[in-house]
């Protein structure tokens, strides 16, 4: 199901015009929200970095961040999904023809839910994914600041299309330096001697990277965002990477080199266990009937709460 031109529709039905600036020039930012059991995980956290990648590209959100999330949850609703994958963009949206001035066009707001999809499949989430550390460099966050969630994606499909040529099933992108920085939807972090790190610069700051970091936190795990050089990846006790497409997902192979024995290692299923416990918690999620009843104005959810729906 799909919100577009401020109306509900099949998702099939939603359709943007091909002078749209996010078509025309990727000049978009979008958010990605999970449901699990009719719970939105860290739905605030990601409404916050929408609305700071909207900021960064001097983007304009046409609805209130209450009407945001009552539009999220109408989707899933009318999806009659359980479990989604929950997405919002806010493209530049067009200009009057024949204009090349950003400045001129209307921004345009849509979101969708479809059924939830996996980063790994799930032979690959038990045995680990195999993966290969690209030498294509993702895009340089001197570019584009991969700290806006985008749509710049040639450089991953590219690495990706030659990881699956060379049998591999996903990629890890470098930066210019040596250092590796993220794949195609995730983040990357390595265990060394109980220790877990992850890429401190050239990542988006992904949630559940962010998620991870508070686990190690309360588990006692030293945890350290810093430089992470190419090697380390090779040669660590433990990898994983995290996205809200499917959580943290163990990577055994990289480069062809067994990592862990081959077997996720116990922090990847530690964190991996946490993480998903964590989704019942009222403190890390929000039900979707609970937003309905709030509605777009937040004092409706306060007093007069109608419990029997
Ligand atoms: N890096 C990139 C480039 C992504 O597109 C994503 C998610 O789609 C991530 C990292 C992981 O971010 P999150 O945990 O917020 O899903």
């Amino acid at each position: 199901m799909a919100w577009i031109d401020g109306d509900y529709c099949p998702i099939e039905e939603a359709k943007i015009s091909v002078l749209d600036w996010g078509l025309l020039r990727s000049d978009a930012t979008y958010d990605v929200v999970h449901v699990w059991k009719n719970r939105f995980f860290q739905l605030d956290r990601h409404i916050e970095r929408f609305t700071s990648s909207i900021e960064k590209l001097r983007l304009k959100l046409p609805v209130t961040e209450q009407e945001l999330k009552v539009i999220l949850a109408q989707c899933v609703d009318k999806s009659g999904l359980n479990d989604a994958y929950v997405e919002m963009i806010l493209t530049r949206g067009t200009s009057p023809v024949p204009s090349r001035d950003p400045r001129d066009a209307v921004n345009n707001l849509i979101c969708f839910a479809i059924p939830f999809g996996w980063i790994a499949n799930e032979e690959q989430r038990q045995r680990g994914l195999h993966v290969s550390i690209s030498d294509i460099q993702r895009i340089a966050p001197e570019s584009v600041d991969p700290t806006i969630k985008n749509y710049h994606w040639l450089d991953f499909v590219q690495a990706l299309l030659r990881g699956y040529d060379d049998g591999y099933e996903n990629v890890i992108m470098v930066d210019g330096r040596g250092n590796i920085t993220e794949g195609p939807g995730f983040n990357v972090f390595i265990v060394e001697g109980g220790a877990v790190s992850t890429p401190s610069s050239g990542v988006l700051e992904g949630i559940t990277r962010q998620t991870v970091i508070d686990l190690c936190i309360e588990t006692g795990t030293p945890v350290e965002v810093m430089p992470v050089a190419s090697n380390r990846v090779r040669t660590a006790d433990e990898v994983f990477i995290s996205s809200t497409a499917g959580g943290i997902m163990p990577v055994t192979r990289v480069d062809g080199g067994e990592i862990a024995g081959a077997n996720p290692g116990p922090v990847t299923r530690r964190l991996h266990e946490a993480y998903w416990n964590r989704h019942e918690d009222p403190a890390w999620s929000v039900a979707v009937s609970e937003l309905l009843r709030a509605g777009p104005d937040p004092d409706a959810a306060t007093g007069s709460r109608d419990e029997s729906r």
